[in-house]
């Protein structure tokens, strides 16, 4: 049998997971308990509920969350954003940057350990059911020694359909967010060959996330995640990170063992890692602040009856025996964009209209110059954003004295989320007209809550031209009626 190379032993230079070969040492995290541990669990299952629970929340007769790609309708607890609204996402997502790159400054990776949907489903839903079919991580380590027959077949077989079953799970809620539960159930109810674009997403989705959660795990966050990156960048001396007292710890050695500090080298810390590090190598970015390394090392210090705290919540400064300030200059920077992204996202979510005004220049000809009059012709587009049917009106607020505007009824129902395209003509007659000019559109509801306005271009021969071509006909008419 070809020797196994040496799993590597965790150190600052190299990715514990990835063998001296290049092959990949797959981990089996021990288990853990403790107040973390508790905590973190309750915080997941209550996001995991939140995931659940949201497409069938109904707020104004929609889902709570409900990105309606089709219709080009967005549905965020009662706000109905058109895909006009579009632009508001970008202050949506800054802010939300801006506010992760502030919690990072103050509290390091708890975004990572706490509420990432990849350390969610990973530590909580698929690691859970790993355990509850294979065992602890010895029992795991020696299914995965054990030839590939009898045990370690029916267990592997049983727990990847599992895998897979939960990753189709996951998937179709997550289509669900897109086009409603009720319309899921009937796509699921029918055959594949009627949707096929729904059925590709959950094939593919599904496939992605049996690859990851089954086998890729921790390797998402050490190479592929770009927050993990940008952290390293994010945070200083002073913020919060989970980190080991060097101070208390060394020189480690076993218990009753002279001048020998708190840690007894146990290596409870390191077998508990998600990710194969070893924190009392100092801070690495392999970490993802799970807190799995406090609760192991508080366990052994509670038997030992040493104080908690070995490896704990704490800011570098804090672990060097230096005071942690929380308000500094990075701080301050980054809830200032924080503050400008939310503050500009709650501005526009209130002026957001409950309609929606569009307007395009008919195919064809720019202008006509026709009898006595120059035309040019527009298509309207009008968008009831509400639920209920809306009765609009649209007028031409601003024209040349003279201009005639047709096309337009004096009011417009449109059912709800309705979408209606009508003709505007508008004409300015010759004797007026003086070259293009500026139209002012006003679309405003019954009810008096839509109130939008929109320029437009009327354009047209030059005056100087339309005289000459006058002129000209003036002088065939005349040629025509000469004896
Ligand atoms: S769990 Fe605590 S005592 Fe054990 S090796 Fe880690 S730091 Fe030392
Ligand atoms: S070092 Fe500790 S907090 Fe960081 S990933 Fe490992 S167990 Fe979690």
């Amino acid at each position: 049998m070809p020797a196994q190379p040496t799993p590597p032993v965790p150190n600052r230079d190299t990715v514990t997971t990835i063998r001296s070969d290049g092959s990949r040492l797959f981990l089996h995290p021990a288990d853990t308990r403790g107040r973390f541990t508790a905590a973190r669990r309750l915080s997941a299952f209550a996001l995991i509920g939140l995931y659940l629970a949201l497409p069938w929340i109904k707020i104004g007769g929609y889902p709570a969350v409900f990105l309606d790609v089709a219709e080009r309708r967005f549905h965020f607890f009662g706000w109905i954003l058109a895909a006009q609204d579009l632009w508001l996402l970008f202050f949506l997502l800054t802010g939300v940057g801006f506010s992760l790159f502030f919690v990072t400054a103050l509290l390091g990776r708890v975004w990572c350990g706490w509420a990432c949907p990849q350390t969610v489903f990973l530590e909580h839903v698929y690691r859970r059911v790993e355990r509850w079919i294979e065992g602890d991580a010895q029992e795991r380590r020696a299914l995965d020694a054990a030839p590939f027959e009898g045990e370690k077949v029916s267990k592997r077989l049983f727990k990847h359909a599992v895998f897979i079953l939960l990753s189709a799970i996951i998937t179709n809620l997550l289509l669900a967010y897109f086009v409603s539960i009720p319309r899921l159930w009937s796509m699921i109810s029918a055959a594949p060959g009627e949707h096929w674009g729904a059925f590709l997403f959950v094939a593919f989705f599904t496939a992605a996330l049996y690859f990851n959660f089954a086998w890729f795990r921790e390797q998402l966050c050490i190479v592929i995640c770009p927050y993990g990156r940008l952290q390293s960048a994010l945070i200083d001396d002073h913020s919060l990170v989970i980190g080991y007292d060097v101070t208390r710890g060394e020189p480690r050695g076993k218990l009753n063992t002279p001048g020998a500090g708190h840690c007894v080298d146990c290596n409870r810390c390191v077998q508990v890692c998600p990710t194969g590090v070893d924190i009392r190598q100092g801070l690495q970015m392999e970490c993802v602040g799970c807190t799995a390394c406090i609760d192991a090392c508080d366990d052994v210090m509670d038997k030992l009856k040493r104080p908690r705290g070995l490896i704990r919540y704490d800011s570098l400064n804090g672990f060097a025996g230096k005071v942690t300030r929380w308000l500094r200059p990075r701080t301050f920077v980054y809830f200032g964009l924080f503050l400008v992204g939310a503050g500009v996202s709650i501005w526009a979510l209130s002026t957001i209209q409950p309609g929606s005004l569009g307007v395009t220049r008919m195919q064809g000809a720019p202008y006509y110059v026709d009898g006595a009059y120059v035309r040019n012709q527009f298509m309207v587009r009008l968008i009831n954003k509400r639920n209920e049917p809306a009765l609009f009106k649209v007028t031409l607020v601003q024209a040349p004295a003279g201009a005639l505007a047709s096309g337009l009824a004096e009011a417009i129902e449109i059912g709800p989320l309705g979408e209606e395209l009508h003709p505007l003509v508008v004409q300015i007659p010759r004797s007026v007209y003086t070259g293009n000019a500026c139209l002012v559109l006003r679309l405003t509801d019954l009810n008096g809550r839509c109130d939008i306005s929109k320029e437009i271009e009327f354009v047209g021969p030059s005056a100087a031209l339309l005289k000459e071509d006058e002129a000209a006909e003036r002088s065939d008419r005349n040629h025509d009626h000469e004896p």
